[in-house]
């Protein structure tokens, strides 16, 4: 089995709150949220970083930031949104399967 904490979420072996999904995408609540609303936007194929996609990825990534303005009215975030993407351990990424944050409502953070 894969030791890659998304995948374990996409096979339902670790809980999450899922708020979409389709034939792609998996979109959940970040667990440790960051603002009132903090999501995560992850590809069903497991790809570890944005630093290793491949132009055979243009569709899934494309489809991935199209949903983004969608998933985010869905959550009642009618004024905008802020999107992150952490690539490796320089930018600060925890987790190796290349997710979107979408964070925005009250409470978010300053980003410096
Ligand atoms: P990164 O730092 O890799 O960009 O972000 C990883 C995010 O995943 C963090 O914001 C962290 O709170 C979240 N996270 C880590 N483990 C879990 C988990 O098991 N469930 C959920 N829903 N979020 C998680
Ligand atoms: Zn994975």
């Amino acid at each position: 089995m894969s030791e890659c904490i998304f995948c374990k979420i996409l096979a339902g072996d670790i809980p999450s709150t899922k708020v979409f999904e389709d034939d792609q995408l998996y979109v959940f609540k970040d667990i440790y949220p960051k603002a009132d609303v903090h999501l995560l936007v992850i590809p069903k194929q497991h790809i570890a970083r944005l630093d290793e996609v491949r132009a055979e990825h243009a569709d899934l990534l494309s489809h991935m930031m199209l949903s983004l303005p969608q998933l985010a009215k869905s959550q009642g975030l009618d004024t905008g949104f802020r999107t992150i993407i952490n690539t490796g351990p320089g930018g600060g990424q925890e987790v190796d399967h290349l997710h979107i944050h979408i964070l925005g409502g009250s409470n978010l953070p300053g980003f410096k």
